[in-house]
């Protein structure tokens, strides 16, 4: 679609597991209704895993990231049509990963095919320091830290996430957004994703 085409905007917002996107884009929705802007909130992986479910490929959303490379794209180009259609006469705010950690490595959430179908105005990448995530993960998953889950890779994630934050800004034209989520700022930085819509 090109974006001339579009009625609204399109915000994707992106950040790795344990960095808080969730609170933060509770807080950035309650902002656009602040602010009176009408914003639909999508999240890609609900799109994948209802399609993934009706083809009964997965029983829930963390066995997505597991499946073929093949399936996996296959799912995520099928969930970019629905997003277009959507995104056609709304402003969007896309919960989604720059990049996801699957079995091959890291595969691209937004590939240039998906880029051209969504055009979309900014992305958001959510960071936080990675010992806290790391933290963070350990509490959620109440298990021993795994090696997956260390601060070098959490580093590793978020690097590889500002690289193709980058590359998406250079196919689309897009804006790029670096916001740090530290303790108690996600408040603020729902208010500066909510701030984009306006204007
Ligand atoms: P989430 O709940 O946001 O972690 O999303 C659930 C799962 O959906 C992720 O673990 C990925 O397997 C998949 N997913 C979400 N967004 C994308 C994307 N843009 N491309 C490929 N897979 C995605
Ligand atoms: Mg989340």
């Amino acid at each position: 679609m090109k974006r001339m085409e579009r009625r609204g905007k399109l915000v994707i917002v992106t950040g790795i597991p344990g960095v808080g996107k969730t609170t933060v884009l509770n807080s950035a929705m309650n902002y656009c209704k602040e602010f009176g802007i009408e914003v639909k909130y999508i999240n890609y992986g609900d799109l994948m895993f209802e399609e993934a479910l009706s083809r009964g490929l997965v029983s829930n959303r963390d066995e997505i990231r597991k499946l073929s490379i093949k399936d996996q794209i296959d799912l995520q180009l099928n969930a970019a049509n629905k997003i277009s259609e959507i995104a056609k006469d709304k402003n969007v705010i896309l919960d989604t990963h720059m990049f996801i950690r699957t079995n091959s490595g890291y595969m691209a959430g937004i590939p240039a095919w998906i880029a051209e179908i969504l055009m979309p105005n900014s992305i958001v990448l959510i960071e936080a320091n990675p010992e806290e995530i790391s933290k963070r993960r350990r509490k959620d998953a109440n298990v021993r830290i795994r090696e997956d889950d260390s601060p070098e890779k959490i580093y590793e994630h978020q690097l590889i996430g500002r690289a193709g934050a980058a590359s998406l800004a250079i196919l689309t034209g897009c804006t790029v957004l670096i916001l740090e989520n530290k303790e108690g700022a996600y408040d603020e930085l729902g208010r500066i994703i909510a701030l984009l819509f306006k204007g």
